[in-house]
């Protein structure tokens, strides 16, 4: 008998929210236009994620193309929106697992999965098939939050770390920024059951993450009302939720058609939503310092993207 893949579900495509139907085995595409291979842009050390994520060797980042949202101010719009699939390596699962290892080698304190929500099965596949060969790194499941709860429950024990963003509580918003009218009913679910899969962040005597969950919040101009929303609902949660607050919004791909976002944000705004943090009581918050936004910007055009 033939053992079963986790890939064999992109025979009718429900991985995500979307829920498009499609059998990407036979190569359709839904709204994320990634078929069955997974395709990936970059891969390599990445220094510039949350210090437990990074560390002093880096985080192994794989960065997937495609994406189940459309956010129109996507620092990564090279790759989520903008590819070309001929133009692109799409991996076979023991290639991607190949890269695990590579990055494993290379002194990687985890290997970090970006935007996986679209390639979920692939990525678990490969994850199966890293472990079979020794892969001993935490694996990191770092994703916009537009999961689906049936998806993750199905990888449950692959996935150590969970790195999802919460974008809005408000589904107006999230139409309008991110084409998807339903985030706001979806995150919660989604955040709930990573939290019940791997607890709260762990970390070892150096400060590496080991395990657990830790979410981002993107503070985007002209919506400290939805941070707040974003805030109470992780207090809410558990207020030892780690959570980390980022400051580093800057008007990229779209956004200058679409006001308030066609602007940084202010030191007011992002102060404001950080003392929230601390009236809620939430007692594991990461904060930046507003003028590092600039650094983290990445060129994907270019052979080292972060550099
Ligand atoms: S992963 Fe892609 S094809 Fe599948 S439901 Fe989501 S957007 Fe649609």
């Amino acid at each position: 008998m033939m053992k079963q893949r986790f890939s064999d579900q992109l025979a009718q495509c429900e991985c995500c929210p979307r829920r498009c139907g499609v059998n990407r085995l036979e190569g359709r595409t839904g709204f994320c236009r990634i078929a069955a291979g997974a395709q990936v842009a970059h891969a390599g050390l990445h220094h510039g994620e949350e210090p437990p994520i990074s560390g002093t060797r880096g985080s192994g980042t794989i960065f997937f193309d495609g994406c189940n949202l459309r956010c129109v101010f996507c620092q990564n719009h090279q790759i989520s929106q903008e590819f070309h699939p001929s133009e692109t390596k799409t991996l076979t699962t023991e290639a991607l697992a190949d890269e695990m290892l590579r990055l494993a080698d290379a002194g990687a304190h985890n290997i970090n999965l970006v935007s996986p929500s679209h390639v979920i099965f692939q990525a678990a596949d490969a994850i199966v098939a890293a472990r079979a060969r020794d892969l001993a790194v935490p694996i990191v499941y770092n994703s916009n939050g537009y999961d689906s709860v049936d998806a993750l429950r199905q990888v449950e024990g692959l996935i150590d770390i969970y790195l999802p963003d919460i974008k809005y509580l408000s589904n107006d918003l999230a139409r309008r920024y991110s084409g998807a009218g339903n985030y706001a009913e979806v995150i919660p679910g989604v955040l709930a059951e990573m939290l019940r899969q791997v607890g709260h962040l762990e970390m070892d005597d150096h400060g590496i993450a080991r395990r657990g969950l830790l979410v981002r919040h993107l503070v985007l101009p002209g919506a400290v009302d939805n941070s707040r929303r974003c805030l109470a609902l992780l207090a809410q949660l558990a207020p030892a939720t780690h959570v980390s607050i980022m400051s580093q919004y800057s008007p990229q791909y779209r956004a200058n058609r679409y006001p308030p976002i066609d602007r940084p944000l202010t030191v007011r705004e992002y102060d404001e939503v950080t003392d929230y943090a601390l009236e809620l009581g939430l007692e594991n918050a990461f904060i930046q310092e507003l003028d590092s936004r600039h650094r983290y910007l990445p060129d994907f055009d270019q052979d080292r993207p972060f550099e």
